[in-house]
């Protein structure tokens, strides 16, 4: 269909439209029903993209915890990171950890800032795991909100392996976790039992989201963690933990407050899974870990 036009009108604004996608995707859902992009390889022109984005100077921060054992995947984490992640424009990596001193050196590109903040550390990995969203609303609140534009939270046991651009700049942006690709399975689903904060009740729910990798304006992230940790703390007080920790706090804000913007399982892809063809790109995935190994 396109070749017939560009035969007959080679120079019509339509011919031009088409070169600018580079395939287009027919085998994907493409937006939300509440028409929110999903972000695909092969729905977007970085080109143009970065262009917008440029004339906006703007600063994303990108907030990572690496507590206890986890300060071994700091090295991988960064030096993808800082070839890969918005590549040319500037990014605040703010990097939390117990040992500021095992931070390696490291030479990042010249609009790459690093800032290593301590933290205390908790005796259980899902106390870590969880208080990332309190720490994340405490520091926006008294410092990002004059620093950065945009803010993303990322795991550290994760690595890039290509290009994660302004594609993801949007007010709220959550990732589609890698398991709603594969079979169900325990590993992607909400919280169902209404005594936690985090209930989603039965027959409700749309998307399953990662709590590895999500971000937005500063303001929506403050919402954001502000609502999960109250949730968090709420559950902690009647004794319940959610299945999925802070992860189900954030599929039931995600639910009730939907993104603007929802990235593909491209944008975190978990490796203990199989990739399938709809998956073209792997821009980031997990690092292999021995949970037991590491979480104590
Ligand atoms: N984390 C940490 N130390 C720990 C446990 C967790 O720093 O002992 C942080 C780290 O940033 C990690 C995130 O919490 O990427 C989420 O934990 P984890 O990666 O174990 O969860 P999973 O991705 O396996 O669900
Ligand atoms: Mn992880």
């Amino acid at each position: 269909y396109p070749c017939v036009l560009m035969t007959q009108m080679s120079h019509s604004p339509l011919v031009l439209f088409f070169s600018l996608i580079p395939r287009r995707r027919t085998d994907v859902l493409l937006m939300s029903p509440w028409l929110a992009p999903i972000v695909w390889e092969g729905t977007f022109n970085r080109d143009i993209l970065n262009a917008q984005y440029r004339q906006k100077n703007l600063i994303v921060g990108v907030a990572t915890f690496a507590v206890k054992k986890y300060v071994r995947f700091i090295k991988g984490f960064l030096s993808s990171a800082n070839k890969f992640f918005l590549s040319g424009h500037r990014v605040n990596f703010y990097l939390f950890t117990d040992h500021p001193q095992k931070v390696p050196p490291m030479k990042l590109a010249p609009e790459k800032r690093l800032f290593i903040i301590p933290v205390q550390n908790y005796s259980r990995w899902q106390d870590i795991s969880m208080n990332r969203m309190d720490i994340i609303s405490s520091h926006i609140r008294s410092r990002w909100r004059y620093e950065v534009d945009y803010l993303y939270s990322m795991d550290v046991d994760v690595q890039l392996f290509e290009h994660i651009g302004v594609e993801i700049i949007d007010t709220l942006v959550g990732t589609i976790s890698s398991w709603q690709y594969t079979k169900p399975r325990e590993n992607n689903s909400y919280e169902r039992r209404p005594e936690s904060r985090a209930a989603i009740p039965s027959g409700e729910g749309d998307f399953y989201y990662a709590a590895s990798f999500y971000g937005g304006s500063v303001s929506e992230v403050y919402k954001l963690t502000t609502a999960c940790f109250k949730g968090v703390t709420a559950d902690r007080a009647s004794g319940i933990e959610a299945k999925w920790h802070e992860e189900s706090h954030l599929n039931k804000y995600l639910l009730y407050h939907k993104p603007t913007r929802l990235l593909s399982p491209e944008y975190y892809w978990d490796e203990e899974l199989i990739r399938p063809h709809i998956v073209k790109v792997k821009r980031l995935s997990s690092v292999r870990k021995d949970l037991n190994e590491v979480r104590f």
